[in-house]
């Protein structure tokens, strides 16, 4: 059954300013580990140098997600503008990077909403927020417009990890699949290349939380693709086997090896880390296959590896306001 466009302006007044209400959240802000108390409803900014706007660089049907993700007609991912971790390495740096303007691609929550809606009505069935740690607020207004018009996607959390536990707390219920990273196990390497303080005792603690919800099964539909779940992703960075031999093995322990878990060789050097003695390469095959070695001997069986030559349409390109990763 076909769905009414949205028509965000044309809801009584209470009821726009009920959907509106999560953006009080950003008051005295402390939604992610940051913890920056700005108020960012008066255009005050902390660490992510995001206000109380809508952040969205782009918005578009992703085909190169792990299969169960994707699905046949790819996800709608919502790409939000800056972040609150800085890596070095970002492959999405045009955007995330706080030192940049905020790109915005949509002029208002109308147009992000109509973006959304046209990739449903391309045949998409989940909505992937992309980055949303800093911008939580704002992700549960837009999934609140949707639900207010009868649109039920599911939802994606597609997140660094780098959450606070309440945070995930209250989106119990609201998320259907929680894809966080695991990046780090080691805090010095987290300060170094992410400059973010705390980044295991905070990515530990939430993920724990999303298990706790999601448990170790994922739910299919009868397209394999996934309707709930929890999936927990790991880039290897070059140089790095010992931490991601670490992270994989915080998993097994601290969760279960019956965890899904898509790991990730896709690691490409940009401009900005021309020159650094490990990052500014690609990761080695010994490398590699020593974290997949260890991966197995965990007794990890569910969920992705990935071939270590993997296609540059990881790379995204959101120069031209185009489709990042078609062009
Ligand atoms: S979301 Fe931004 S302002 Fe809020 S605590 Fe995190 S970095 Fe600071």
């Amino acid at each position: 059954m076909s769905r009414p466009p949205i028509d965000f302006e044309s809801l009584p007044r209470e009821v726009r300013d009920r959907l509106m209400e999560p953006l009080n959240d950003l008051r005295e802000c402390a939604v992610c580990p940051r913890e920056c108390r700005v108020d960012r409803t008066r255009g005050e900014r902390g660490i992510c140098n995001t206000d109380d706007s809508f952040p969205v660089a782009s918005i578009c049907l992703h085909r190169g997600e792990e299969p169960v993700i994707s699905g046949r007609r790819g996800i709608c991912n919502v790409f939000f503008s800056h972040c609150n971790l800085q890596c070095e390495f970002c492959q999405n740096y045009q955007i995330s990077q706080v030192s940049c303007g905020l790109k915005t691609s949509y002029s208002s929550l109308q147009d992000i909403l109509d973006a959304i809606v046209a990739s449903l009505a391309a045949g998409a069935k989940a909505v992937g927020f992309v980055s949303p740690s800093h911008v939580v607020p704002q992700m549960k207004v837009i999934i609140a417009a949707l639900r207010e018009f009868g649109y039920t996607p599911r939802l994606v959390y597609n997140t660094n990890g780098y959450d606070r536990r309440d945070t995930v707390t209250s989106l119990d219920g609201i998320i259907d699949v929680w894809l966080p990273d695991l990046k780090y196990l080691d805090n010095d390497l987290a300060r170094r290349y992410s400059h973010a303080p705390g980044y295991v005792e905070a990515a530990t603690t939430s993920i724990k939380e999303m298990y706790y919800q999601k448990g170790t099964s994922i739910h299919l539909d009868d397209d394999d693709e996934i309707e709930s779940g929890l999936i927990i992703r790991h880039l290897v960075l070059p140089g790095e086997v010992d931490n991601s031999k670490a992270v994989l093995r915080w998993i097994a322990e601290a969760l279960s090896p019956s965890v899904h878990v898509s790991l990730m060789s896709q690691y490409h050097p940009i401009p900005q880390t021309a020159g650094h003695a490990t990052l500014g390469r690609t990761l080695r095959r010994d490398e590699y296959e020593e974290v997949v070695e260890e991966f197995h001997a965990l007794g990890f069986y569910r969920g992705w590896v990935q071939e270590l030559d993997s296609p540059s349409s990881y790379r995204p390109d959101f120069t031209d306001g185009g489709h990042p990763f078609e062009t």
